[in-house]
């Protein structure tokens, strides 16, 4: 009678275990540790568990071995298994680096006739037609778009305000559209614009051309137009305006909102929430102010610090829960952004969040005059006097002299997350990313000190934020389905 073998015959044989590479960190002020694998799968242990894991006293049957291994933190020495689907996960997760600058932003004209006091370009006056970018500019820089090696790219029109130089857009967009046919790389444009000047005419293009309309809402008509001055007072009128006018011509899903949080938007994150469901936007990007141009000079960006925009967003959040638990589907996109990180490889090159950092090698931007800067926040830098992130000039550079300089490589390679100091050894790393531009405008230096950079600080309490709220299973279940 044939016998079965004993159940050691079937436990790991031989080779011995191995850690792999994985970070930690203490939760709280609890025993507890939260612990991140090569591509930030968390798992929770105990002091006792992580300590006996990293001495590796681990034993099949023991459950802190099983865990261990289900979640890529130990395996056998000389098995390949673990290390290559490690291997492969990392490799889609880092996939967007096949797209080489797929994001192209046309500067069209420094014009604006709002002055917003957060500005983050240095913006002019609408009757210095001097800071329009001429026909001669938009045609090298687009000859300059269209060498890069994406298969798609897209075409962003900013300002200032760029409907100020809509004869110029229109041009772009027809001739960009000839090279498309013969070069048969797709082009998609978006303008970004404040809405004030839409009328039917830029509409009507916007729906022939197919083109994106991307505006900003701060909130509702008080709160807005506090932010947002122009002659007249009424940015809020015509945003909105502009906005459902958009919404009606070019369709729902082809108009989109960004807000700015200022000191006086810290006590209104329920009016600001409300505002967008009122214009049945389908979700929010809760944005902190960034530390450039105007946001500078009128001292706007040192009105409040990290911990009160985070006390802001976190209450943001939650109340965008309840509104998913009565039922209407709505969301906040950087969380959504995040939690895509968490839950799935998909490449996500989401330029300001991403290691290698996306300056360049994710978007380029040409200037009124032709400069050509590796992000827009180093071409605002550049307003104020820092040519620091300037990387050429369109009458003398092609992509790849731009692409291939010895500033970008410098940049982009000092200030990668996987070995800077604290980052490489931090357990979200695989979900942050490296912002060279913000660093260097506010520490001086790319790489940054991050224990003092207030992006690190945003990037961990967002990161320990969402961790919390997807404890309380109703709340996963929302915050899983913005993930997907
Ligand atoms: S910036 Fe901060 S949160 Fe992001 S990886 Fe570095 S240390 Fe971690």
């Amino acid at each position: 009678m044939a016998k079965f073998l004993p159940p050691d015959a079937f436990s790991a044989q031989g080779d011995a275990l191995t850690l792999l590479p994985f970070n930690f960190e203490r939760i709280g002020s609890s025993n507890d540790y939260l612990v991140a694998n090569l591509v930030g799968d968390f798992v929770r242990l105990t002091q006792a568990e992580l300590n006996k894991l990293v001495d590796l006293q681990l034993q099949p049957g023991d459950g802190l071995y099983e865990r261990a291994y289900a979640a890529h933190l130990v395996t056998r020495e000389g098995q390949q298994s673990q290390r290559q689907l490690l291997a492969l996960r990392l490799r889609s997760r880092m996939s967007f680096l096949r797209q080489v600058t797929p994001l192209h932003i046309f500067v069209v004209t420094l014009r604006c006739e709002h002055s917003c006091p957060y500005c983050q370009v240095s913006r002019q006056s609408t009757d210095r037609s001097r800071f329009d970018m001429s026909e001669e500019t938009a045609q090298r820089s687009l000859d300059v778009a269209f060498q890069s090696h994406s298969p798609r790219i897209k075409i962003e029109f900013q300002g200032g305000e760029p409907l100020l130089n809509f004869p110029l857009i229109k041009t772009i967009i027809s001739a960009a559209r000839a090279k498309s046919s013969t070069t048969n790389k797709a082009v998609d444009f978006v303008i970004a614009s404040n809405l004030a000047l839409l009328d039917d005419e830029i509409l009507a293009f916007c729906k022939q051309n197919d083109v994106l309309i991307s505006t900003s809402l701060d909130g509702p008509a008080d709160l807005h137009n506090k932010n947002r001055p122009r002659p007249g007072g009424n940015s809020y009128e015509l945003a909105v305006n502009g906005l459902r006018r958009a919404k009606e011509v070019l369709g729902p899903d082809r108009v989109g909102a960004l807000m700015t949080t200022t000191e006086a938007s810290l006590d209104r994150v329920d009016d600001i929430i409300d505002e967008y469901l009122k214009l049945e936007l389908d979700g929010i990007f809760l944005r902190p102010l960034s530390p450039f141009g105007f946001a500078i000079k009128t001292k706007q960006y040192h009105r409040y610090d990290i911990e009160k925009w985070l006390a802001f967003y976190e209450n943001g959040l939650r109340r965008i829960i309840e509104i998913n638990r009565s039922g209407k589907p709505f969301r906040e996109f950087y969380a959504a952004l995040i939690l895509s990180r968490m839950m799935s490889d998909r490449p996500i090159g989401y330029v300001d969040l991403r290691s290698p950092a996306g300056i360049g090698i994710g978007a380029l931007v040409y200037n009124y005059d032709g400069s050509v800067f590796a992000s827009d926040e180093g071409r605002m830098l550049a307003e104020a006097g820092d040519n620091t992130f300037r990387l050429g000039h369109v009458n003398k550079d092609d992509y790849r002299s731009l692409i291939m300089s010895d500033r970008l490589i410098d940049t982009i390679s000092s200030s990668l997350t996987q070995c800077a100091p604290e980052c490489s050894s931090c357990v979200f790393e695989p979900h942050c990313g490296a912002d060279p531009v913000y660093h260097h405008a506010t520490q001086g230096d790319a790489l940054g000190i991050k224990p003092l950079s207030a992006f690190c600080a945003r990037q961990k309490g967002v990161m320990r934020l969402l961790l919390r709220m997807l404890e309380a299973p109703s709340d996963a279940a929302i915050l899983r389905s913005w993930a997907t």
